[in-house]
C-alpha cells in the first residue's frame, strides 16, 4: 500500500507511521528523518538544511524532492511506503506525481490528521526522542518510566532544536499557509481520509486500522 501522512507538525503522523510500518511492514519514508540524519552527520545536505530547519521555516522544495525521488526509486520500497512529512508544499505534491508516474506507482490514500492547536503545541513542547532507536514519548501523554531515559534501550531522551515554543508557532504558521492548501488537492483526486487526530494514539491506531483493512 502506498500511502501519504499529512498534517500539522504535532499531529501524530511519525508516531502511526511508526505504528503501520510494525504491523504491515510498510515502510516509513520522513523527511523531516532523513534531514535531521543529514544534520547530525553534517553532510552537504545537513548543511543546507539546517538553517531553515532551526527557524522551523521549510527546506526548499528542490532539495526535498531530491531526497524522494532518489528513496523512491529504492526497490525496498516497490512493496509500499508510509510518505510522513512530504509532500508539504503544491510544487512538491506537482513533482510527487510526477515521480510516482514515472516509477509506475500508483498513490492509494493520503492520511490527513486533523487536530486543534492546543493540543499539538503540547504534543509538540512535550515530545522526547530516544537519541539511539527514535522511540517517540511525551512527557504529557506519554512519559517513559524512567524520566528521561527510553524504555525499550535505556538511552538518553532528547528534545528536537525545533519544538521550543517559538520555533513551534512558526511551523504551525507555516502549515497553515504552505501545507494545509494540500488537504484540498488530495480531496480533489479523491485520496483524502480524515482522521480526527485529538485522540489518544491506541484509539488513532485502531480507526487507522479498520479503515486500511476494509
Ligand atoms: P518534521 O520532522 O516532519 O516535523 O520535519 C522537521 C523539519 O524538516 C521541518 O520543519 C522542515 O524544516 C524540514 N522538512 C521536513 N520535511 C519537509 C518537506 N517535505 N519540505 C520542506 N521541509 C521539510
Amino acid at each position: 500500500m502506498n500511502l501519504i501522512f499529512l498534517g500539522a507538525p504535532g499531529a501524530g503522523k511519525g508516531t502511526q507511521a511508526k505504528r503501520v510500518m510494525e504491523k504491515y511492514k510498510i515502510p516509513q519514508v520522513s523527511t523531516g528523518d532523513i534531514l535531521r540524519e543529514a544534520v547530525k552527520n553534517n553532510t552537504p545536505l545537513g548543511q543546507k538544511a539546517q538553517e531553515f530547519m532551526n527557524k522551523g521555516l521549510l527546506v526548499p522544495d528542490g532539495i526535498v524532492i531530491g531526497i524522494i525521488e532518489e528513496t523512491l526509486k529504492d526497490t525496498s520500497f516497490s512493496k509500499g511506503f508510509i510518505l510522513d512529512g512530504f509532500p508539504r508544499t503544491i510544487p512538491q505534491a506537482e513533482s510527487l506525481d510526477k515521480v510516482l508516474a514515472k516509477l509506475s506507482i500508483n498513490l492509494d490514500y493520503v492520511i490527513n490528521f486533523q487536530i486543534v492547536e492546543e493540543v499539538l503545541i503540547k504534543r509538540l513542547s512535550g515530545r522526547r526522542v530516544c537519541r539511539e532507536c527514535g522511540q517517540l514519548y511525551n512527557i504529557y501523554f506519554n512519559p517513559p518510566i524512567k524520566e528521561n531515559y527510553c524504555n525499550q534501550c535505556g538511552q538518553e531522551l532528547y528534545q528536537r532544536k525545533d519544538d521550543n515554543i517559538e520555533t513551534i508557532r512558526e511551523r504551525l504558521k507555516v502549515y497553515d499557509v504552505q501545507t494545509a492548501p494540500l488537504i484540498e488537492y488530495y480531496e480533489n483526486k479523491r485520496k483524502l481520509f480524515t482522521i480526527d487526530g485529538n485522540n489518544e494514539q491506541g484509539y488513532i491506531f485502531s480507526q487507522l486500522c479498520n479503515f486500511l483493512e476494509n
